[in-house]
C-alpha cells in the first residue's frame, strides 16, 4: 500500500545519489541539477526511490559506451495558457523531476510501447516491467509522465507531481 508523507523531492534525490552512482557505474557521468529551494510533495519515499532507480538503470543500459545521466528538479505552474500552448497538461502547481541520458535513444514506434508491461528490447535481463511500474507509481501520485527521445542522441523522462501546499 502507498504511504504518503510530506517530502522534499530534492532531499529524496540527494538521498539516493550515491546509490544511483553505483548503479550506473564508472563510465557514466552523473549530473544533478537541483532546484534551489524546497520542493514539497505528498509522496511515498520508497516509491520515488524506485522510480529514480528504474529510470537510472534504463539510462545505464542505453549508454553501454558511457555518457551522461542528468537528473534535475524544478517547479512548474501549468495554467490555461500553458495548456493552450503545449496542448497537454492539467492546470495546477507541480514539482518536476527529469531524468535524461545521452544514450541510444528510441524510434517513435518503440517510444509508444515502453510503458506497457513486459515490453522490452533487451536481449537478456530485460523484464519489460521497469517503466510500467514507474507509470503506475506516477499515476498513484496523481502525477504525469512524458518521454522525449531521439535515436542516437538520447532520452528524457519528465515527471510532474502535484506540489504539496504549505502547511497541508
Ligand atoms: P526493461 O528495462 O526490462 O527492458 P523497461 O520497462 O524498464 O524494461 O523498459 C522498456 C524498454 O524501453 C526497454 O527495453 C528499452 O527498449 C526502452 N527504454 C527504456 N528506457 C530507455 C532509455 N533511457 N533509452 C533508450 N531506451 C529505453
Ligand atoms: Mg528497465
Amino acid at each position: 500500500p502507498i504511504r504518503l508523507e510530506r517530502l522534499d523531492l530534492n532531499r529524496t534525490v540527494a538521498g539516493v545519489e550515491s546509490f544511483l552512482r553505483r548503479v550506473i557505474g564508472n563510465g557514466i557521468d552523473l549530473q544533478v541539477a537541483a532546484h534551489p529551494g524546497p520542493l514539497p510533495v505528498l509522496a511515498d519515499k520508497g516509491n520515488l526511490e524506485q522510480v529514480l532507480m528504474n529510470l537510472a538503470a534504463n539510462a545505464r543500459d542505453a549508454m553501454p559506451r558511457g555518457g551522461t545521466l542528468s537528473i534535475g528538479t524544478s517547479r512548474l505552474i501549468i495554467d490555461d495558457a500553458f495548456v493552450r500552448c503545449h496542448g497537454f497538461g492539467v492546470p495546477g502547481e507541480y514539482v518536476e523531476l527529469w531524468v535524461s541520458d545521452t544514450g541510444v535513444g528510441m524510434d517513435p514506434a518503440t517510444c509508444r510501447q515502453i510503458f506497457e508491461p513486459f515490453f522490452t528490447t533487451k536481449k537478456s535481463n530485460g523484464t519489460g516491467l521497469g517503466l510500467s511500474i514507474v507509470y503506475g507509481l506516477v499515476q498513484q501520485h496523481k502525477g504525469h509522465i512524458r518521454v522525449e527521445s531521439e535515436p542516437e542522441r538520447g532520452t528524457s523522462f519528465h515527471i510532474l507531481l502535484p506540489l504539496a501546499e504549505e502547511g497541508r
